[in-house]
């Protein structure tokens, strides 16, 4: 009886295993690796949008938190749904909401299991007190003086806990760099929503960081992110939704969500040149590498 029941449970691994093989075989699998689940936008349908990612091949998604609380709500989506990943941080465009020490927090937030990075943490030059006009280029220094403490605060942790970094940086290249080159040896940064030059992209791959692209990538005015894409190396990249923004053609305009991943790797595919199966292993295994703990089964 118990050898009979031991054979019944290796057959249905097998069987399992089986399926799983038959199924990659006709759906390639990719990870959304940039997803804001916690945002009010998926509050009243999470478990369906969860369902089209899996159906559309999106095998584990990573929920980036913006400040504590997101952070928080990432964590909590990353224990329900064992598929979901959480990376925890503070965003560059909250800084001035942040405490003027957040390290402890993000300490106590990185012993969660599922955490795989911290971030999205960085600089984001792009709105600058100053264009309003009760505020002045000296409201702009203490904004990005606020912004760089943040993100240095995130490199600190980051290095003693063997953790990377998920990386914003919107018209900051420069002091983005600068800040990160110290760090270099020990923290990479995924710099993500990628949009620069293919130089830019190679000063970010000489310090060992990498890159990954959104729903940009298949715009119609986006031949400038497919040309960065060619020039990218293929273990240098990965691919991610940035949901519920930046929704691919042909759903640009609505809310995005981690099932169109598909249409972005699509483009990616084509842009490198290679099929879907060879960009799902290139993606999925510099994913695994980057984000501690990705890898294990889920
Ligand atoms: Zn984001």
């Amino acid at each position: 009886m118990f050898r009979l029941s031991t054979l019944d449970s290796r057959l249905s691994t097998l069987v399992v295993r089986a399926f799983a093989l038959t199924s990659s075989a006709v759906m390639a699998i990719f990870y959304d690796t940039h997803a804001h689940l916690d945002y009010p936008e998926f509050a009243q349908e999470l478990p369906a949008v969860l369902a089209r990612a899996r159906a559309a091949g999106i095998a584990k998604i990573i929920s980036i938190g913006t400040d504590l609380d997101s952070s928080k709500r990432a964590l909590r989506l990353a224990e329900d749904f064992p598929n979901v990943f959480a990376v925890v941080g503070w965003h560059p465009s909250h800084a001035n909401e942040a405490p003027t020490d957040f390290r402890s927090g993000l300490r106590e937030l990185a012993r969660h299991p599922k955490v795989v990075a911290l971030g999205e943490t960085g600089l984001d030059y792009h709105r600058l007190p100053s264009q309003k006009p009760e505020f002045s280029a000296v409201d702009d220094e203490c904004y990005k003086n606020k912004q760089a403490d943040l993100f240095r605060q995130h490199l600190e942790v980051a290095t003693e806990l063997g953790l990377n970094c998920v990386i914003h940086q919107r018209d900051s290249l420069e002091d983005t760099l600068a800040q990160l080159e110290p760090f270099a040896d020990r923290v990479r940064g995924v710099f993500h929503c990628f949009a620069n030059d293919p130089p830019a992209m190679q000063r970010i791959v000489a310090l060992r960081s990498m890159v990954s692209f959104t729903g940009i990538l298949t715009f119609k005015n986006g031949q400038n992110i497919r040309d960065t894409l060619a020039a990218t190396p293929m273990d240098q990249f990965m691919l991610e939704t940035d949901c519920p923004y930046l929704a691919p053609v042909p759903y640009r305009g609505k809310r995005c969500e981690p099932a169109y991943v598909k249409e972005i790797s699509e483009v990616a595919a084509q842009v490198k040149g290679c099929s879907p199966e060879e960009l799902s292993a290139a993606t999925c295994a510099t994913a695994e590498q980057f984000f501690r703990g990705l890898g294990s089964d889920v």
